[in-house]
């Protein structure tokens, strides 16, 4: 089973609870047990795992600027975006989540966020199911 939605972002760098869209699609699809992958297709935005804290999420963009602020990218010369595709490639572009007894499951603090970083955009985020 596959199920998409789509994210309006609003800045270049931002993060996004996406948990309760997720959480959602599990609950409508009926799947008892088995696994879900959130994965979005673009090479400029990430999907982390984190605390919905205010604090932290001004820390997450502080600290993925300055990953990226000391390097002369020459992929900046094509389309000035190297910083986006840099961290989306180590944030990595998808989750894969446990489903137990039709809930997913996941920490008190672990919330499912999209990580902008090229916006603003519109971002399709696609659930893949697998039951098991
Ligand atoms: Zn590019």
């Amino acid at each position: 089973m596959l199920k998409e939605f789509n994210i309006s972002t609003k800045e270049r760098y931002e993060l996004i609870d996406i948990t309760e869209r997720v959480e959602k699609i599990v609950q409508e699809s009926d799947i008892k047990n088995g696994l879900i992958l959130v994965f979005i297709p673009h090479s400029t935005a990430g999907i982390v795992l984190t605390e919905d804290e205010s604090g932290l999420k001004e820390d997450w963009l502080k600290v993925l600027k300055k990953l990226v602020s000391d390097f002369d990218f020459l992929h900046n010369q094509i389309d000035n975006n190297a910083d986006s595709h840099i961290l989306s490639g180590l944030i990595g572009q998808g989750k894969t989540l446990i489903v137990e007894n039709g809930r997913l499951i996941r920490g008190t603090w672990q919330k499912i966020f999209l990580v902008e970083l090229n916006g603003p955009r519109t971002r399709d985020v696609i659930i893949k199911i697998f039951q098991g």
